[in-house]
């Protein structure tokens, strides 16, 4: 069985590219594998956050997770900032990092390149994101192709903190990363990968009103101009869609009906609307429930924090004692 560490920012809203190519996968391998899913809440504060919805956004996160199949009771579900062993590790593993490593991170010239007094939190988030990983000893970690970089520099830590700290018996195994079979979820705008920030989504609770409002505008083939030219389901968004949500008939059909011009985009768009709707009806209502008992939300966190800090503080014990600490009494 492998053990699985997953994490996703509290952003509040789940989105459905979130879904498909994330949390899906997370509803799948809870009943196979030991999965830890995490809200990385300190991950999410190193740039410029709004400090008045974090926490709210955090348990919004959680409750989507939950909502979409995730069940508390089989994966260790909690919050990033719940356990504070991970920043702790993140210092222990800052100290062997080189700086050159960081700085030749895609997404830091990306992010750096934004600021004129550049935070040293956007340098050091991949060791956290180590952390992360390796104070669980998860050997497997999902991953979009944004987050491979961070996750080879990841192993790179394990190999130099076992040759340095534990040369004879390996503390750390390398976590090999898994990209997911929706390996980029487009947005709506067909330019770039769903997110949030960029206000391309459709939210993964959103009512059929709203998934409506916001496929209609969506992006598809430009060749198809009018109801009358042929268009190439391959390139449209808008078909990718249909094969994650419509049943394999419809899928052909929408096929079929693009390249011969067999009916226009909106009508293509709201049979993708209506199944979408369906699929996420469910969701919809368990998360409703839960937003109305958010005490119980709290409650899974909590023992997900419990529960992942007991295997977290063996990690570290471990650690402290490679690294030639002082044991506190009674440890
Ligand atoms: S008919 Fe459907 S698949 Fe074809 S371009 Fe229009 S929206 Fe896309």
């Amino acid at each position: 069985m492998s053990r699985i560490f997953s994490g996703i920012q509290p952003s509040g809203e789940l989105h459905i590219g979130n879904y498909l190519g994330a949390v899906k996968n997370w509803v799948e391998l809870q009943d196979k594998e030991e999965c830890l899913i995490c809200v990385v809440d300190l991950h999410a504060i190193t740039g410029k956050y709004d400090v008045a919805s974090l926490a709210a956004r955090t348990r919004e996160m959680a409750i989507g997770i939950i909502a979409a199949g995730v069940d508390p009771k089989k994966v260790i579900l909690f919050v990033q900032s719940h356990v504070p062993e991970h920043s702790e590790l993140q210092w222990l593993l800052t100290t062997l990092t080189p700086v050159g490593e960081l700085e030749r991170m895609t997404q830091y010239k990306d992010k750096s390149a934004k600021y004129e007094s550049i935070p040293a939190g956007i340098l050091v988030y991949p060791i956290l994101m180590a952390a992360d990983i390796l104070l669980y000893r998860a050997d497997t970690v999902p991953v979009g192709e944004d987050q491979v970089q961070h996750l080879e520099l990841a192993r790179e830590i394990v190999r130099k903190w076992n040759a340095e700290f534990a040369p004879d018996a390996p503390v750390f195994p390398e976590p090999k990363p898994v990209l997911s079979t929706a390996r980029r979820i487009m947005g709506l705008d067909g330019q770039a990968k769903m997110s949030k920030s960029l206000g391309n989504t459709i939210g993964l609770l959103d009512p059929p009103e709203a998934v409506w409002e916001k496929l209609r505008p969506a992006v598809t083939d430009p060749a198809r101009k009018t109801k009358k030219d042929p268009g190439n389901p391959e390139i449209c968004n808008i078909f990718t869609l249909h094969k994650h949500f419509s049943p394999p008939a419809t899928v052909a059909e929408v096929d079929q009906k693009c390249r011969t011009a067999g009916w226009g985009c909106l009508d293509c768009k709201k049979v993708l609307a209506d199944n979408m709707s369906a699929a996420l009806a469910p969701m919809r209502a368990r998360a409703a429930e839960l937003k109305a008992a958010p005490e119980q939300v709290d409650a899974a966190l909590a023992l997900g924090a419990t529960k992942a800090r007991t295997e977290a503080r063996k990690t570290l014990a471990l650690v402290r004692e490679r690294m030639g600490f002082l044991p506190t009494q009674g440890s």
